[in-house]
């Protein structure tokens, strides 16, 4: 049983929810869990992505067996460290013959593309350097080329394999692409690395995400073609918003640093994710993770989309604080919470020069603490500008800040100049909303030293709700005409 997170974003709720069943299974059937770091993607994979991802695991209680942090007999567990056998399966691929060069170009690929969304077709690779002959072969090389590896993919025929959940799922082999296994920079593709680790590493069971059945039927023929045994497929359903689609940040906080910043349990976190698409045979709401272990199998699953709620979680997390708790463990976790010590100490450069006495810092830094704050339309509105304009530009500033990697004042500074003078806004216009959307307060001490101590969640949480005052005052604005 693995996880094969992609250090490329905050921690995301899905990573938990698939390493929670991966683990049960694994504990159940005395098997290991492995983390693997699926960090094949150079330019999006941050080392920091990867540590906040273990930190928020281990915050959660989902350990592994094996892992980039705590070794193990397969490893490295860090696919940027595993390019070499990645290389090394590639080109046994091509001595059988079962993949080829391509050395196609960008431009004409961009060409093709293009011709077959002119056509109406699926865009898809045409297989033009399938059948090269080795003469052309060797003159492409002999010219410099660079050129990709790609899977022949069989052309006839149908491939078929058992998901546990779903049966059999099969697909016509001539609608699956060539797909390339290795890049022209000598990386591999997610396909390549994924199937050459879970076999390397001794990966039985994958249990992952649905969004990746599609891949699943290359996945088995790369198996067939190396001559392994495939493991067993699993696709758990995923996580959707109320209204059924994808979950996604704008309709829920998918982050588990927004959880643990929120405050919530770890464990009744865990608790609420196990009941996405299972059940306990008596239907109980409140179980612990052993009771989970105890009573999984996946015929519990059912593929309904799960809807992942926040009101119900905080719900499962109030029931652990008036029931599952006794008052000593509640009160370790409130003091834990609220004297979070690197967090206090964060705020001592921010209180020094505004403090006569000790009683002065909770008026002082109340909104660290105090989740959403309250603002009204009129709050936050600018002279200069329509309410229309403000959420737009909130917007797209919330947008840009939830991409920004480095969230260090320095950083978030350097980026909130350039875009306030893109969005060809006064500073003073654009400064004075965002400050009080994210303190609530007309002064404060310097605002990006503000925000990094915040937080990404509860930053972003706040320009939302600004966007969604800013809404309010542009339907009333509106309304007066
Ligand atoms: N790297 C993939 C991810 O980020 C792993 C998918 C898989 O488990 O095969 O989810």
């Amino acid at each position: 049983m693995r996880i094969g997170p992609s250090p490329t974003g905050e921690p995301h709720v899905g990573t938990a929810y698939i390493a929670l069943f991966n683990l049960a299974f694994a504990r159940k059937h005395g098997g290991k869990f492995v983390l693997r770091i699926e960090d094949t993607d150079q330019e999006r994979s941050k080392p920091e992505w990867e540590a906040q991802i273990m930190a928020s695991l281990k915050w959660l209680g989902l350990d592994w067996d094996e892992g980039p942090d705590v070794g193990g007999p397969h490893g490295p567990y860090r696919q940027s460290e595993r390019q070499q056998i990645h290389r090394e399966h590639a080109m046994k691929l091509l001595e059988s013959g079962h993949a080829y060069r391509c050395f196609a170009t960008k431009e004409e690929l961009d060409a093709l593309r293009a011709e077959q969304i002119e056509r109406k077709e699926t865009p898809r690779y045409d297989g033009r350097h399938r059948d090269l002959s080795q003469a052309q072969i060797d003159a492409f090389i002999a010219e410099g080329r660079p050129f990709v590896i790609r899977m022949k993919m069989p052309t006839d025929g149908t491939t078929v394999f058992r998901d546990e959940l779903r049966g059999d799922v099969s697909i016509e082999n001539e609608q699956v692409d060539d797909q390339i296994l290795l890049k022209s920079d000598g990386f591999p593709t997610y396909h390549l690395a994924n199937v050459v680790d879970d076999h390397l590493m001794g990966i039985t069971h994958v249990i992952r995400a649905e969004e990746w059945i599609s891949s699943t039927p290359k996945h088995v023929v790369l198996y067939e073609m190396f001559g392994w045994e495939k493991p067993k497929f699993i696709h758990m359903p995923l996580l959707r918003n109320e209204n059924g689609s994808k979950i996604s940040k704008r309709k829920n906080p998918v982050s588990l640093m927004d959880y643990k910043s929120r405050g919530f349990l770890p464990q009744a976190v865990v608790n609420y994710l196990s009941r996405m698409g299972w059940s306990m045979p008596d239907e109980r709401e409140i179980f612990s993770f052993d009771d989970f272990v105890e009573n999984f199998t996946f015929e519990r699953i059912s593929l309904g989309g799960p809807k992942f709620d926040i009101e119900k979680m905080s719900w499962v997390n109030g029931k652990y604080y008036r029931e599952v708790l006794d008052e000593q463990a509640f009160g370790d976790h409130l003091l834990s919470y609220v004297f979070d010590e690197a967090r206090l100490r964060a705020l001592v450069p921010l209180v020094r020069e505004r403090m006569d006495k000790g009683e002065d810092f909770i008026g002082l830094t109340e909104y660290f603490f105090s989740g959403d704050v309250e603002i009204q339309p009129d709050d936050i509105k600018p002279k200069k500008q329509t309410f229309k304009a403000l959420a737009q530009t909130f917007e797209r500033y919330a947008d840009l800040l939830d991409r920004q990697d480095d969230y260090s004042p320095a950083a978030l500074e350097e980026v909130t100049r350039e875009f306030v003078e893109k969005e060809e806004w006064k500073t003073r216009d654009f400064f004075m909303p965002l400050r009080i959307a994210v303190t609530g307060r007309k002064a404060s001490p310097p605002l990006f030293d503000v925000m990094t101590i915040l937080g990404r969640p509860l930053v972003r949480r706040r320009l939302r709700n600004a966007v969604a005052a800013a809404k309010l005052g542009a339907k009333q604005e509106g309304k007066n005409k």
